[in-house]
């Protein structure tokens, strides 16, 4: 396909989140010219995410990442929450060996996109926020540039970095509106809290940070969990709860965030902090089933757009995945451009790229991870059984003890757990993770 001298950029991305920040400048970077679009008024305006970033594939784009970009702490803990009424039961994991080198970090997206957003500029994108792509320009079925109210703009490749929701995939026919198990909703509260505070309460020293991931009653039984992440000076909380779910249940998402964060076990964290943030935002959550076609005629996907999202109980992850496919994606585009050709089958080089990098392994490997999590007894009994065991330990209440596996077995007589069922969970949960 020869390319047509009728373009205003090389590239127009469309999105500045961690996906069209990271696409737009490793092609600027690259001598192409590129525009990156945003609907928001600011990069990271619109944007919201639990706020844990896997940081090693940041480093690979920014060397100098960490010192550089607006961080804020080091995750070092990380904990396993079981929350029941009246129980909260950790597998608190901390290890100097997270911190160097640096395996996560906490972000909060208004700072981090901006910052991205000033690399792009830096490395000679042109970057347009508070513009809304409507639609795609296509001349006979191939994608030559956007469309936003009167205005069009073209290009001989355009990125698709618009998020969970992409409209421009559906405009594309790529995806149809996606089925809900494969979305979640969440909601995310930012509570401002002196950095002694935070410090005191969690642990922690210096730039060390916390991360919570909560299953049980926060969710009310909702396929979902909690999370707790700190920041410097702030506290990101919320939760995360799959939309299948949550409409067959008839829950409303806001109120099981006030339910999460009015838990006694919970309070105790926030207390006597301030307001700073609300908000609520779909999540990517099907895993690889949610992985749809990544390329047309003159036409890539990354991120979030493309379904690239990953929730294994214990981490909830979409920024590394977008920023590991920006990375794929750029290569791809930067070769065709080169070439001269721009086609789907040229461009496919994205996928075959993306399916040798983590991406595409991490997605391979807890593709049965979705499935498992839609078993309800993970949202309920689980952690209830575990509240019992640990009662049955330490409620020394005079009557003669039993040995742990009594105290176990009683714990189950007591739920509705079978014992056939638990090693089927046990052995779907080995499979899954
Ligand atoms: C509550 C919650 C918790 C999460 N926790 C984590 C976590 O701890 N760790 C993690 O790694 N991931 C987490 N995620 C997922 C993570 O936020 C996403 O995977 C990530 O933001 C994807 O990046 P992206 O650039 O693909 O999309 P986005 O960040 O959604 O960016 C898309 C951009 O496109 C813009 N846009 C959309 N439509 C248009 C249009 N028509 N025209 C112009 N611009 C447009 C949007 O304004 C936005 O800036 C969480 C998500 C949520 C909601």
């Amino acid at each position: 396909m020869v390319l047509s001298s009728d373009v205003d950029f090389d590239v127009i991305v469309i999105g500045a989140g961690v996906a069209g920040c990271v696409t737009a400048y490793q092609l600027a970077a690259a001598g192409h010219s590129v525009l990156l679009v945003e609907r928001g008024p600011k990069a990271g305006s619109k944007n919201l995410s639990g706020g844990v970033l896997y940081c090693r594939v940041m480093e690979q784009v920014f060397p100098g990442f960490l010192t550089e970009a607006p961080i804020e702490r080091r995750v070092t803990r990380n904990c396993l929450s079981f929350l029941s009424p009246t129980s909260f039961v950790n597998v608190d994991y901390r290890d100097e060996r997270l911190a160097e080198p640096v395996n996560a970090v906490t972000v909060l997206r208004a700072k981090l996109d901006a910052w991205l957003a000033d690399k792009c500029e830096a490395a000679g994108a042109t970057v347009m926020p508070g513009v809304k792509v409507d639609s795609l320009l296509t001349k006979a079925g191939r994608v030559t540039g956007i469309k936003a109210g009167e205005d069009e703009l073209r290009a001989h490749v355009v990125v698709a970095a618009d998020g969970v929701n992409s409209f421009i995939c559906r405009d594309a026919g790529i995806r149809a509106p996606e089925p809900t198990k494969h979305l979640a909703v969440g909601v995310k509260s930012v509570i401002g809290l002196p950095r002694a505070v935070i410090e005191e309460r969690f642990n922690l020293t210096g730039d060390e940070g916390a991360a919570y991931a909560v299953v049980g009653d926060c969710t009310n039984g909702v396929a979902g969990g909690g999370f707790m992440y700190t920041n410097l000076d702030s506290i990101s909380i919320g939760v995360v709860l799959r939309l299948d779910d949550l409409v067959r249940r008839g829950e409303t998402s806001s109120d099981l965030h006030d339910r999460f964060l009015g838990h006694p076990a919970i309070t105790p964290f926030i207390k006597g902090g301030e307001l700073l943030e609300y908000g609520c935002h779909m999540v990517a959550e099907g895993g690889k089933a949610m992985v749809h076609d990544l390329t047309r005629d003159s036409l890539v996907v990354v991120g979030d757009a493309a379904g690239l999202g990953l929730n294994t109980g214990f981490t909830v992850r979409g920024m590394d995945l977008a920023a590991g496919s920006a990375i794929a994606a750029a290569k791809a585009i930067d070769a065709a451009l080169r070439k001269g050709d721009v086609s789907q089958a040229s461009l496919n080089a994205y996928p075959a790229e993306l399916a040798r990098t983590f991406v595409g392994h991490d997605l391979d490997t807890y593709a049965k991870a979705p499935r498992f999590l839609e078993n309800p007894r993970m949202y309920w009994d689980y952690g209830r059984l575990l509240s019992d065991v640990m009662y049955g330990v330490y409620n020394l209440d005079t009557r003669p003890r039993k040995h742990l596996l009594g105290t176990v077995m009683a714990a189950r007589k007591k739920s509705s757990l079978g014992i056939v069922r638990l090693a089927k969970d046990a052995l779907a949960a080995v499979r899954a993770m």
